[in-house]
């Protein structure tokens, strides 16, 4: 890893000091000679923005040896991240971390469930278009970002959790989803309001925001992978289920179902999810709708799910309960409390009925 600390206006008075982490991803990417986007080293984003000189921080960078595109991050890679905001939480007030789009929202989410009391900004952005290129958003994502990672009242930062600023809007990371790949306004959070919206000031929507009783940082490390996704189609064959279930070693299965949480009557397929259920593998029930949630019993299609020990994931995203769950199966063993966990709000990622 490369630290380095920029030069900025040389506070005496510093109003906080942070470390931004740069993993890669379209922000700092140039092109190649085969003209694909390719990730590059950080001193490209310095040099392209340097109103970042201008603030009256302490500001630090840590950049990963080897930058990465999103796709190709890995719950190691989480790790690497998780482990960086550990070693660093003492000397910083908070953390801005450059990532990609295209897998944002999963890294965002599984850091949420990482990084238990968390009581200072862990802000994620990132661009569209190139800083290198005239028109690009990643100076405003940036240096917006850096500022909420910032904020302070009363000595407090103002946004203790794990975000991700893009386009104007802070959102609740493990509610967000990239939504778009063309257009600015890449994500979205449709089953919770913005954290903050910034125009000439950057307002925040204090009611909204999460602040952890904590008794101090733990950062979780274990992650299990032996987990899949699986979206219902109508005419879905309940082969694919029943090998994806007899997988060795499977643990869990988030299972992106219709409307508020519904699956075809198919018995064969009901059968094959029962059977999983009693061999001990979790069946997650979450929606392939952006907005709503999943109320298992309110149509009998779901009722089903529910009779045979399917776990409802209320307003969860898929993105929220596939890190919830490698994390879940990472540092527990009892079934029962795993299914019982996934069904509660942890970090805000679903609606809390408790
Ligand atoms: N492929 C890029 C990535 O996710 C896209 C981006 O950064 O927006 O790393």
């Amino acid at each position: 890893m490369n630290y380095y600390r920029i030069n900025t206006a040389a506070p005496d008075q510093p109003e906080a000091s942070l470390l931004i982490i740069y993993t890669g991803g379209t922000s700092g990417m140039v092109m190649d000679e085969n003209r694909s986007l390719v990730p590059f080293d950080f001193s490209h984003i310095l040099d392209n923005v340097p109103t970042l000189k201008q603030f009256n921080l302490i500001l630090d960078v840590v950049s990963f040896e080897q930058p990465v595109d999103s796709s190709n991050m890995s719950p190691r890679h989480w790790v690497m991240i998780a482990e960086i905001i550990e070693k660093e939480y003492e000397n910083h007030d908070g953390f801005v971390v450059l990532h990609g789009t295209d897998t944002m929202a999963y890294t965002a989410s599984a850091l949420s469930f990482m990084l238990e009391g968390l009581e200072k900004p862990v802000v994620f952005t990132g661009a569209q278009l190139p800083v290198s290129s005239p028109r690009s958003d990643a100076h405003e994502n940036l240096i917006t970002a850096i500022e909420i990672a910032a904020a302070r009242k009363n000595g407090k930062a103002i946004v203790p959790e794990v975000s991700i600023f893009f386009d104007y809007v802070l959102y609740r990371a493990n509610r967000a989803q990239k939504v778009e790949s063309k257009h600015f306004d890449a994500f979205s959070s449709e089953n919770y309001p913005p954290l903050a919206k910034a125009g000439i000031d950057i307002e925040y929507y204090h009611p909204a925001i999460n602040h952890e009783k904590s008794s101090g940082l733990t950062v979780h490390k274990k992650l299990d992978d032996r987990v899949a996704v699986l979206k219902l189609f109508p005419g879905f064959n309940k082969v694919v289920a029943e090998k994806l279930l007899s997988i060795s070693g499977i643990k869990g299965i988030v299972m992106e179902t219709f409307g508020s949480g519904n699956a075809p009557s198919d018995s064969g397929l009901l059968e094959v999810l029962e059977n999983a259920v009693n061999q001990g593998v979790v069946i997650l029930n979450v929606s392939q709708c952006v907005g709503g949630h999943v109320v298992q019993g309110q149509y009998a299609t779901s009722q089903t799910l529910k009779d045979i020990g399917v776990t409802g994931g209320e307003d969860m995203t898929t993105e929220a309960a596939i890190t919830k769950m490698m994390w879940l199966f990472g540092m527990e063993t009892d079934i029962d409390k795993i299914r019982a966990l996934l069904s509660t709000s942890l970090r805000g990622e679903m609606v809390n009925r408790k």
